[in-house]
Order: structure tokens, then sequence, then C-alpha cells
């Protein structure tokens, strides 16, 4: 585990492409899809195959959406308990288990604070008034609600259950990697050994892309037209968390989306981005949610512990 050292003027965030002219025979496709509320891009030699790795995501999108009523977590968050999908109950036992890991900064069950103040800024916007935000017994109630403890699961028989009842879970903060690390899968059970998938800035390359490792670039938090770092990267996945790219400005105030569990508000604790490098795309997602609420030094702390993983954290002031 080690700190990736980098100068001021090369710190990125978000995830563009940039992908080197590789020496590879077969020409490159390239598609972009609006799914999981982001774009997922996917660059691969086989249509076939390209198709398949859209598909997976597909899939998972109809398990973790709580938009859409039908899915998986719509009937848990309503019932507050549900038959799981093999993949629904992954979903849920990775993100206790990383609950666990980070003391609870990474808490799936934060859904009820997400949505809170979603809500509440939306209305403080409209009306503009600082004073339509959540009020500290409103929170305090949301709170409650909230901690991965709460959830039990009989593995046997695939049964999840929340221990609490008005609880509710939000999988933002993990769906996407687990996404793209299902779509890998079955590019390789297809003998795809050479493709790139982005799921809104949770990247996973398989292979190399000709030659060359597949370069990457990362976007300035605070500056979208601006490419600060890159990655060359081979079967690793890169993940980026931050308050840039879903945030809300009030009153000269930024309000990231990414809750602390602890406190019941948004993050804001001068960090403007977190970049996981690690060996799938699911860790990766977790990982750069999860040091985002904990902050640069917890952070550093968790991810020492955690094997072959790389990070670059960006804070406020060094922008
Ligand atoms: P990401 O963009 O991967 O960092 O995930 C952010 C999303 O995760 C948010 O939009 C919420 O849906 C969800 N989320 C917010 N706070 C947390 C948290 N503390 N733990 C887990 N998921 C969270
Ligand atoms: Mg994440």
């Amino acid at each position: 585990m080690r700190q990736i050292k980098f100068c001021r003027a090369c710190i990125v965030l978000y995830c563009s492409l940039f992908i080197l002219a590789g020496c590879s025979q077969k020409p490159y496709h390239k598609e972009t899809r609006i799914m999981m509320g982001t774009f997922v891009e996917i660059t691969c030699q086989d249509k076939t195959a390209m198709n398949a790795a859209f598909e997976e995501i597909k899939k998972i999108e109809n398990i973790a959406n709580k938009f859409s009523p039908a899915s998986e977590i719509s009937r848990l968050n309503k019932n507050g308990e549900i038959k799981a999908s093999p993949d629904f109950l992954n979903l849920i036992k990775e993100s206790k288990k990383y609950y666990a890991l980070s003391g609870g900064a990474f808490d799936i069950t934060v859904s009820p604070l997400v949505d809170t103040w979603k809500n509440k800024i939306k209305e403080a916007l409209e009306k503009k008034s600082e004073n339509l935000l959540p009020a500290e017994d409103e929170l305090g109630d949301k709170l409650t609600l909230v901690g991965s403890d709460k959830i039990f699961i009989n593995q046997k028989e695939s049964l999840v259950k929340f221990t609490q009842s008005g609880m509710s879970i939000d999988l933002g903060g993990i769906a996407k990697g687990y996404a793209v690390d299902k779509a890998v899968l079955r590019l390789k059970a297809l003998g795809i050994n050479s493709c790139l998938i982005n799921a809104g800035g949770n990247i996973y390359c398989l292979g190399k892309k000709g030659k060359r490792k597949w370069h990457i670039g990362i976007q300035h938090p605070r500056n979208p037209g601006k490419l600060l770092f890159y990655l060359d990267l081979e079967n690793q996945a890169v993940a980026t968390s931050g308050d840039y790219e879903q945030y809300f400005m009030l009153a000269g105030k930024r309000y990231s989306h990414i809750i602390n569990p602890e406190t019941g508000y948004p993050v804001d604790n001068g960090l403007a981005s977190v970049t996981i490098i690690t060996k799938d795309a699911t860790t990766a997602d977790i990982l750069s949610t999860t040091v985002f609420v904990l902050g640069k030094e917890k952070g550093q702390a968790l991810l020492e512990k955690i094997a072959n993983t790389e990070y670059r954290i960006i804070e406020e002031k060094d922008l």
C-alpha cells in the first residue's frame, strides 16, 4: 500500500479516458450508454462481447436501482425483507464487510439521510433559503435508522431482513463497481482479453490495448476541462469519489452527495477527491467512497491495511 507521489499540477479526477493508439491489429469500438444513472462506456474489439458486457451491467441496474419499484432494492426497502438473488446478496454482504472494516464509514443504510438531504437541498435551492435545510432533530430521527449491523442475513435461506422498521438502503457507493466486475467476468468467459469499461468513473482495464497498458486520465475536481494525472493500468480497477460531480452549491457552500453516517451531514472534511487503484472495481468503488468519508488520516490508516491497493487523496487546499 503506498500513496503515489504526484505534483500539484498533476492532480486529477473524474474519469476521462485517453487511450493511446495501440499496435493491435483489430480495431477497437467504443460505445457509451446511459445506465445506472451515469454514462457507461465500453471499449472493446468484439461488438458481440461488448453487448454481453452491457447486458451484465443492466442486470445489476435492475437489482440495485432504488428508484425502480420492481427492483430487489426497492422491494427490500418497502417490505423490510426479501429472498435475495445471489448478486443482491453479494452486494449487501460486501457492503456489510466494509461497514465493519471502516468502523461504520461505509454504510448503505444512510439511504434515509441521502434522500432527506437531496430533497431538502433541492427545496432550499428552489426557494433560495438556507433555512430549509434539514433540522438537527430531523437528522437525529433519521440517524436512528442508520447502521448496517441492523441488516440481518440468513445466508442459507438467502434472506435479507431489516431489524428496525423504517430502514432503507442505497447501493450508490458500490453497485457501479460491482456491475463493472460482473461485465469483466462475462468478457473473460467469452475469451476477451482486452477491454476497457468505465461506469461513471468506476473503471476496469482488462489486459492491454495492443502492446500498451490502458492510459487513463482523471479530471481535475474543480476544472472539468483539465486532466491532471494519468495512470497506465493492466488488469486493474480505478475509481474516484469526490465532491465535484454530484453536489449542490447553496449560499457559496458545497454540499457533497456522500453522507457521514456518524453525523448525518454531507461530508465536509477538506477532501476534494479520492482515487483508488486496486484489483477489482467493487473494492475500488467501496474504498473511494469510504476514504472520502473517513478523511485523509483515518482513510490512509484503513488503506494501509488493504493489500495491492494504491491511492491518491486530493485535498481542497491542494487545488
Ligand atoms: P460514490 O460516488 O461511489 O462515492 O458513491 C456515492 C453514493 O453512495 C451516494 O450518491 C449515495 O448513493 C451513497 N452513499 C452516500 N454516503 C454513503 C456512505 N457513507 N456509505 C455508503 N454509501 C454512501
Ligand atoms: Mg463508491
